[in-house]
C-alpha cells in the first residue's frame, strides 16, 4: 500500500513584497506571464528564434553593434566571471579601479585566474577622474582595466571614456560591470570603447535573477580566441557558447528557456517603452527621490554628477537605526530596502529605483514609510518629502549627457 501523499508542505506562498533594494527588483507582471509559456527544448528552432531576438534588442540596450552579444546562464556574477576568465591568462597584469565591492570581487575572479593585480583604490562613494585612470593606466601598462560602472554597494556611477582611451593606448582590454546601469540609464558601449560589458536581469530590466547579458567587442574576441592557455572554466567558455547560439548551434549546456522567455520579454518591454524614455523615467525618479531625502533631512553619500540613477545611498540621520527602520518598513509595508555594508554599514540606506520598482506610486509609498519610520524612532523630517518629490514631478530637470 502507497501512503497518502503527504501535506506537510503546503502550496507556496510567497509574502508580497515591495522589492525597492538593490535587486532583484520588482517584476513586470507580464513577465511572470512568459515564464509560465510551455517550454520548447533548446535546441528547437523556436528557442534559437527567441536567442536571436534577445540578441538583438540586448544591443540596442547596451548601445553596441557587437555581432558577440549575448545572456549567459547564471546570474550577474556569472557575467563577470565569464569576462573575466575568458579574456585573463596566468601571468597577465589586471588592474582594478577599485571604488567598492563590485571591483573587489572582480579583482579576486582575476586573481583566481592566476593574474597579477593593480589596484587604483579610491574611497567608496568617489569614482575616478578621467585623469587619474590615464595616470594609472599609463603607469602600469596592463592587459585588462577592469572597472564598475554603476557601483550597487556605493551608488557611484564611473564614466568610463577616459579609461577606455587610456586602455586602448596600451593595449589593454577594458572590462565594464553594468550589472545596475543596464536599461536604466546609458550605458553607450560602443561610444564609452568598453571591450567587454555585461549584466545581471534582476536589477534595472526587472526580470528574475538567473540570467547575464554579455558582450564582446572585435577586440576583445581577437584575444579570446588568440588564448595561449587553456580556459579553466567549461561552462563559461565564450568561445563554446558561440558555437552553441551562433550558426552551428552546437550543443553546450541546456539553455534555461523559460528565463530566456522571461528576458525576451523585458526586453520587449524596454524596446516598447524606448530606452531613452526608460533613462529618463529613471532620472526623473531618482531627482525626486533625492529631493525627498533632502526634505527627510538626509544627504546623499555620493556628490550629485556621480549618482546612480538606479541606486541610491541616502546618509542616515545620526543615531538612526538602520536594521530598525528597514524592518520597520518590511513589516508594516512590505517594502525592501538594504543598509549600506563595508565601510557604509550602518551609516547609508541602499534603495534600488529600477525598472517596474522605479514608479510615482512606488516611490510615494516608500516615502509614506519613510517618514513613518522616521517617526518610529523619534525622528521628524525637517520638511515634506511628498511635497519635494512632487515639485520634482511636476517640474522635471533637463537630463544630463552621460
Ligand atoms: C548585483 C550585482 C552583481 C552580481 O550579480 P548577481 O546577480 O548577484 O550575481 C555584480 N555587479 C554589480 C554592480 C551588481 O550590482
Amino acid at each position: 500500500m502507497t501512503k497518502p501523499v503527504n501535506t506537510e508542505y503546503g502550496p507556496l506562498a510567497p509574502p508580497k513584497r515591495l522589492l525597492m533594494g538593490p535587486g532583484p527588483t520588482v517584476v513586470e507582471p507580464r513577465i511572470y506571464g512568459a515564464m509560465a509559456m510551455p517550454i520548447v527544448s533548446h535546441v528547437d528552432a523556436y528557442f534559437f528564434e527567441v536567442a536571436e531576438d534577445i540578441r538583438k534588442m540586448l544591443q540596442v540596450a547596451f548601445g553596441t553593434e557587437n555581432a558577440f552579444t549575448m545572456a549567459v546562464s547564471g546570474t550577474g556574477s556569472a557575467g563577470m566571471e565569464a569576462a573575466v576568465a575568458n579574456v585573463t591568462e596566468p601571468g597577465m597584469k589586471f588592474a582594478v579601479l577599485a571604488n567598492g565591492y563590485f571591483s573587489d570581487r572582480m579583482e579576486e575572479m582575476a586573481r583566481r585566474q592566476g593574474a597579477q593585480i593593480v589596484r587604483l583604490e579610491k574611497a567608496w562613494g568617489t569614482v575616478f577622474s578621467g585623469e587619474e585612470a590615464r595616470e594609472f593606466i599609463h603607469r602600469e601598462k596592463p592587459h585588462v582595466v577592469g572597472y564598475v560602472q554603476a557601483e550597487t554597494s556605493t551608488g557611484a556611477f564611473q564614466r568610463g571614456n577616459t579609461i577606455c582611451e587610456a586602455a586602448r593606448e596600451v593595449d589593454a582590454l577594458t572590462i565594464a560591470d553594468c550589472v545596475t546601469s543596464l536599461a536604466g540609464m546609458p550605458v553607450r558601449v560602443d561610444e564609452t570603447g568598453v571591450d567587454v560589458a555585461y549584466s545581471g536581469t534582476q536589477k534595472a530590466l526587472s526580470c528574475p535573477p538567473g540570467l547575464a547579458p554579455i558582450t564582446l567587442s572585435a577586440r576583445a574576441l581577437d584575444r579570446v580566441r588568440s588564448r595561449k592557455s587553456i580556459l579553466p572554466t567549461w561552462y563559461l567558455d565564450l568561445r563554446l557558447l558561440d558555437s552553441y547560439y551562433g550558426e552551428s548551434k552546437r550543443y553546450h549546456h541546456t539553455a534555461p528557456i523559460s528565463l530566456f522567455y522571461a528576458l525576451r520579454e523585458a526586453l520587449r518591454i524596454v524596446m516598447e517603452e524606448g530606452l531613452e524614455n526608460r533613462w529618463r523615467r529613471h532620472y526623473v525618479n531618482h531627482k525626486a527621490f533625492v529631493a525627498a531625502a533632502a526634505a527627510l533631512g538626509m544627504t546623499m553619500h555620493v556628490a550629485g554628477e556621480d549618482q546612480l540613477w538606479t541606486l541610491h545611498t541616502p546618509v542616515l540621520p545620526a543615531g538612526m537605526s538602520d536594521t530598525q527602520l528597514r524592518s520597520f518598513l518590511l513589516r508594516e509595508h512590505g517594502i525592501e530596502v538594504l543598509g549600506g555594508f563595508g565601510p557604509l554599514q550602518g551609516k547609508v540606506l541602499r534603495i534600488g529605483l529600477m525598472g517596474a520598482s522605479s514608479t510615482v506610486e512606488n516611490i510615494e509609498k516608500l516615502l509614506a514609510g519613510l517618514v513613518e519610520g522616521f517617526a518610529e524612532q523619534g525622528f521628524r523630517a525637517p520638511g515634506d518629502p511628498l511635497a519635494a518629490a512632487r515639485a520634482v514631478w511636476a517640474n522635471p530637470p533637463a537630463s544630463p549627457e552621460l
